[in-house]
């Protein structure tokens, strides 16, 4: 294979969280172990939601963590352009279309669909007529003809194969009236054209992934390697709030957690080498593969994050701040 490139696409609407730092953590150890890249891509096309401070936060967090990123960081929304290029080319080749219909017919569409028992889905309108029944002064959107019989199957390192049922997936949009892409439609293209072998991100994105791959197909692009990671848990297996440590990775650091301690800490997050616990990065980097990427959700525990410092830096160094049960209860550096 040529070389591995995997990228790290966060959205720039807060810190770096934790869950963010371990799929960058492990995007950076596939592409360092097989000497390719990773990098790193600023989803920034929500203009109201991205800051400029969540992008600075983002890129300070990776690097104290030490996962430096190749080449220069990219900004989704300078790339508005090529998406809008690419939806142009899915019209001309007819494998998308223009849709006019408005707010109000799009709701009773979703109406007839749930009366009649149906997924409240997009019944087609628009794919086949001709431009000419155009309604005047309308901006349409562009949505892109999904197969209507068949299977999208993602071949995931972590989930296995997964099979999606083409019935169950509309004509999504992939370019709004304004010109301007939708998430599902950026990320595709950005990957083409960033050369992206292999997708890392959490399983919140798997049934993303089977409308992702409608576009592949209708480009004729390749469709990366995915590998779809569970979100991380709290100890007691509810999803990860402030309390079980779903904070900033500055935080961390200013409790005095070191970034070995936490990088070593983040990887036994859903992923294992044998028993091996306490490791160093570069033994996780020789042994990193995605195959050994765990299923079940991780649980986070700051009992086990604090013995990981403790057992890689034996004389104590640095003191972490623990207050009561563990809890982190100082700010965190947020957006804006
Ligand atoms: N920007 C997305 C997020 O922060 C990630 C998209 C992706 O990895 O494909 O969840």
């Amino acid at each position: 294979m040529s070389q591995i490139v995997t990228r790290f696409a966060p959205s720039p609407t807060g810190y770096l969280h934790i869950g963010g730092a371990r799929t960058a953590l492990f995007s950076w150890a596939y592409a360092r172990k097989l000497g390719g890249k990773m990098l790193l891509r600023i989803e920034d096309t929500d203009r109201e939601r991205s800051t400029d401070a969540a992008v600075d936060a983002i890129k300070d967090g990776l690097s104290w963590l030490g996962l430096q990123w190749d080449g220069d960081a990219i900004s989704q929304f300078a790339r508005a352009h090529r998406h809008a290029e690419v939806a142009a080319e899915l019209v001309a080749k007819g494998l998308a279309y223009k849709c006019y219909c408005s707010p109000e017919e799009l709701t009773q569409m979703r109406e007839e669909a749930r009366a009649a028992g149906r997924a409240p889905r997009y019944n087609g309108h628009w794919r086949d007529r001709d431009a000419t029944e155009a309604p005047d002064g309308v901006a349409p959107v562009i949505r892109i003809k999904a197969p209507q019989s068949g299977e999208i199957i993602v071949n995931d390192h972590v989930q296995g194969k997964v099979v999606f049922k083409t019935e169950n997936l509309d004509d999504f949009i992939i370019l709004r009236s304004d010109g301007t892409p939708t998430y599902m439609h950026a990320v595709v293209v950005d990957d083409h054209d960033m050369g992206v072998t292999h997708i890392i991100r959490g399983d919140d994105h798997l049934t993303n992934a089977a409308r992702q791959i409608v576009i592949y197909n209708a480009m004729g692009w390749t469709v990366p390697e995915m590998a779809h990671i569970p979100l991380i848990h709290g100890p007691d297996g509810a999803k990860l709030s402030k309390r079980h440590g779903a904070l900033g990775v500055d935080a961390y650091r200013h409790m005095g957690y070191l970034p070995e301690a936490l990088r070593n800490y983040l990887a036994r997050l859903g992923w294992s080498h044998d028993d091996d616990e306490i490791f160093s990065t570069d033994q996780m980097i020789e042994w990193f593969s995605l195959d050994a990427l765990n299923k079940g959700a991780a649980r986070f525990d700051f009992v086990k994050a604090r013995k990981h410092q403790r057992d890689l830096y034996p004389r104590g160094r640095p003191q972490i701040s623990v207050q009561g049960d563990g809890q982190y209860s100082g700010r965190s550096r947020t957006h804006g």
